[in-house]
C-alpha cells in the first residue's frame, strides 16, 4: 500500500472526528496531527501536506486522535492552552479555561488603572489563568488566588511556577479562604482591603447536569461547573461575604450565564454596600459578565 500524506490523514481525521461529533473537526485535527508530528505552527503543516507519513508517526498520532475522537479536551491532549498568550498547563484537575474569560483581565486592568498597587483576589482559581494573567499584565499588583479544590490548586501552582508570576494560594471555601493569614502573605497586611475581586465560580444550574457537551460533561471536574438550582448560590454567598472586605470604589467582576445578568441586577439591593455598575457582552456578543462597585 502506498504511505499516506498528511493532507490524507488530515482528510481521515477530520471524518472521523465529524462522525464522532468533535466541534470544528477540521482544526482540531490539525491540531492534533501538529502536536503528534511536532509541527509548531500550523502554517508548517500546510507546507507538508504531501509529504508521506511513516508507520512510526502514523503510530504516535493513532492515540492521539483516538482520545480527542472519545471527546477528552484538545487542551487535555496537547497538554495546555493559551490565556491572553500565557501558556496555562490544563488537566482534569480543573476547568480549561475559556477564550471569553480573557475578558475579565481587561475589565479589571481598566478598573485598577489608577490604584498604584492593587491587591487583587480571584475566587475559584481553576488552572490560575485569570490570577496569573492578573499578576503579568496588571503593573503593582499583589494576587491572592483561592480555589476549594485542592487539586486544583496544585495545578494553579505549577502553572505560576510555569509563568514565573509570585501569586499567594489559598484553600477555602469563598472568602473564607481570604483570611488574614493569606492576607498577610498576599498583600503584606492581615487586613487589607480587596481592589478588585473576580470569580469565575461555578454557574451552571444542577438541572443542567449530563445535558453538557462531553468534552465539559465527562472532562471537566464537577466542582467547578455547578452553581445551585438556578446557577447562581455560590455568586449570592460570595456577594453576602464581601461586606467590609472592599477598598472604596473597589471592583467585583463577575462571569455568569447569559439569562443570569439581569437576575443579578434584579437582587442588587440585597447588597446595600455595592453599587451594580453593568451587565458586560463578551466578544461574540453574548451577555457573559456582571461588575459591582463598592461604594
Ligand atoms: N477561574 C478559572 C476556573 C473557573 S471554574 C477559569 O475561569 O478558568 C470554577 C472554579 O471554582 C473551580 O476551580 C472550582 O473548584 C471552584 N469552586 C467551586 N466551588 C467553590 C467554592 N465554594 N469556593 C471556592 N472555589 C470554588
Amino acid at each position: 500500500m502506498p504511505q499516506m500524506t498528511v493532507l490524507e490523514i488530515l482528510n481521515r481525521t477530520k471524518v472521523f472526528f465529524e462522525k464522532k461529533g468533535v466541534p470544528d473537526a477540521r482544526l482540531d485535527a490539525e491540531y492534533i496531527i501538529c502536536f503528534g508530528l511536532g509541527i509548531k505552527k500550523r502554517m508548517d503543516l500546510y507546507l507538508n501536506f504531501d509529504k508521506p507519513l511513516s508507520a512510526a508517526e502514523l503510530d504516535k498520532l493513532r492515540p492521539l486522535v483516538a482520545r480527542r475522537a472519545n471527546r477528552e479536551p484538545l487542551q487535555h491532549i496537547v497538554g495546555d492552552t493559551s490565556f491572553r498568550g500565557h501558556t496555562i498547563k490544563c488537566d482534569t484537575r480543573a476547568l480549561v479555561p475559556r477564550p471569553e474569560t480573557e475578558e475579565l483581565v481587561d475589565m479589571a486592568k481598566e478598573r485598577l488603572a489608577s490604584v498604584a498597587t492593587p491587591f487583587i483576589v480571584e475566587i475559584g482559581t481553576g488552572t490560575g489563568a485569570i490570577a496569573i494573567a492578573c499578576a503579568k499584565e496588571i503593573p503593582g499588583a499583589k494576587v491572592l488566588a483561592t480555589d476549594v479544590s485542592a487539586e486544583a490548586l496544585a495545578l494553579a501552582k505549577e502553572n505560576a511556577d510555569a509563568n514565573e508570576t509570585p501569586i499567594e494560594f489559598a484553600q477555602g471555601d469563598l472568602l473564607d479562604a481570604v483570611s488574614g493569614e493569606a492576607m498577610a502573605k498576599a498583600a503584606g497586611d492581615a487586613s487589607a482591603k480587596i481592589d478588585s475581586l473576580i470569580a469565575n465560580l461555578p454557574y451552571i444550574p444542577d438541572g443542567e447536569k449530563g445535558k453538557l457537551q462531553p468534552e465539559v460533561d465527562k472532562f471537566d471536574p464537577e466542582l467547578a461547573l455547578y452553581g445551585g438550582p438556578d446557577g447562581l448560590s455560590l455568586v449570592r454567598k460570595m456577594l453576602k461575604q464581601t461586606e467590609g472586605r472592599l477598598s472604596a470604589g473597589a471592583s467585583i467582576l463577575l462571569e455568569i450565564g447569559s439569562e443570569q445578568a439581569s437576575v443579578l441586577e434584579s437582587e442588587a439591593a440585597s447588597y446595600p454596600w455595592l453599587e451594580f455598575t453593568g451587565i458586560h457582552k463578551d466578544f461574540c456578543g453574548n451577555i457573559r459578565f456582571v461588575s459591582y462597585k463598592a461604594k
